[in-house]
């Protein structure tokens, strides 16, 4: 994911610690089906990307991250790992991206339990 999608948000006084973010990582890796596939997940600077994949399973996070909103997080966490079941950046691509994203804002908004499957309403 490059960095030019970054939005322009301040930065957490804070970082997250590392622990809580692999947490964060693998419970979307949960969500969305491809905890089989993640190998190895790293965290280091990054110039020109957030964060990137390979098609072995292994992630890599630009370690500024860790001091970015929740929200932007999980869209570059939700983004590498939906790169594991669709290589591209092609519709299907965008509208799973578009559904888990949306998904989580339910989720966070009613604490209820993600919901039901949403890949296979289509
Ligand atoms: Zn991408």
């Amino acid at each position: 994911m490059k960095k030019e999608t970054r939005p322009d948000w301040q930065p957490l006084e804070e970082a997250v610690p590392i622990d809580v973010f692999h947490a964060e990582v693998w419970a979307w890796a949960k969500r969305l089906s491809v905890t089989e596939c993640v190998r190895e997940i790293h965290l280091r600077p990054m110039k020109r990307k957030w964060a990137s994949c390979s098609s072995r399973g292994r992630l890599t996070f630009d370690t500024n991250l860790l001091r970015q909103p929740a929200e932007f997080r999980r869209e570059v966490i939700v983004h590498e790992l939906l790169h594991l079941k669709v290589p591209n950046h092609g519709k299907v691509f965008k509208a799973l991206l578009n559904a888990y994203l949306a998904s989580a804002e339910t989720a966070s908004l009613t604490k209820q339990e993600k919901p039901t499957d949403i890949v296979s309403k289509s």
